[in-house]
């Protein structure tokens, strides 16, 4: 009876949480209000910076580039949102982008806008513009709230749907496990959850539109991607990939997606 109940409450839960995209316009299923998780993700990128080695941007070539980057591409989004008349969606973002000193080949960006990128992934990207597609690429994922619904569907399935202040005091550690699995934080996530491929589509799509009003040649987004395929047929693939699975098809699908991308391109100078 009271599994009936939970259940009945659940489904009313995820009707009353069945909201509209601003990006896609799509209905998606997102459990919990975007301010709490952006709350949530400014801790926690707190806390991320402060265990980790945040490279200075001052003098540093590479996490200069990385702030140049994250500015162009928060500019082109919010140019973007601005012509549809959408800027008041951008309200709870507080942009932030570092560069970590790590291996590892990751990138990552939590609610409201803050971007981790690893020295690891720089020997990948080559290149300005194929940094662009990344955070692109990840940007989208954040705008699409691609993480609120994995992470709502983490509380459901291990924590059985209940809200995130409640789940934060009662069981804290598995909480912030959920939070930093749903974002494709780290490698100390006992479990790293792959984003779906529809999730991968949308954010490869407005990922290419962001590298290309950003002033980057998005078609740069197509060496990136290869060159991250080899990566994974390796000894020891990325874990950038095991995040962001590819399944073969991402080129072909990047190729679709160019014309679009191509006519937001307006190369700028460097
Ligand atoms: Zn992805």
């Amino acid at each position: 009876m009271i599994q009936k109940i939970t259940s009945v409450f659940i489904l009313a839960a995820f009707l009353v949480a069945c909201s509209k995209n601003a990006l896609t316009g799509k209905n998606q299923l997102t459990l919990l209000p975007e301010g709490e998780l952006q709350t949530m993700a400014t801790q926690e990128y707190q806390n991320f910076l402060s265990t980790n080695k945040v490279v200075a941007a001052s003098g540093n070539r590479d996490a200069e580039m990385v702030r140049r980057v994250g500015q162009r591409i928060t500019r082109a989004v919010e140019t973007y949102y601005a012509d549809k008349g959408l800027t008041d969606k951008l309200a709870g973002f507080k942009w932030e982008y570092n560069l970590v000193n790590d291996a590892a080949v990751n990138a990552w960006c939590m609610p409201g806008g803050k971007i981790v990128i690893y020295t690891g992934i720089l020997p990948v990207t080559q290149n300005e513009a194929a940094l662009a597609a990344v955070m692109g690429h990840e940007v989208s994922h954040a705008l699409l709230q691609h993480g609120n619904q994995r992470m709502s569907q983490g509380l459901l399935q291990q924590l059985g749907g209940v809200a995130l202040s409640v789940a934060v005091a009662n069981k804290p550690a598995e909480t912030q496990n959920l939070f930093l699995g749903a974002y494709g934080v780290g490698s100390n996530v006992a479990v790293i959850l792959p984003f779906s491929r529809k999730h991968e589509l949308e954010a490869d799509r407005y990922g290419l539109i962001w590298t290309a009003m950003a002033g980057y040649n998005p078609q740069e987004a197509i060496g990136l991607w290869e060159r991250m395929e080899k990566l994974s047929n390796g000894q020891k693939p990325p874990e950038f990939m095991s995040t962001h699975p590819a399944e073969g098809r991402r080129i072909d699908q990047l190729n679709k997606y160019m014309p679009e991308a191509m006519t937001y391109y307006k190369p700028v100078g460097k």
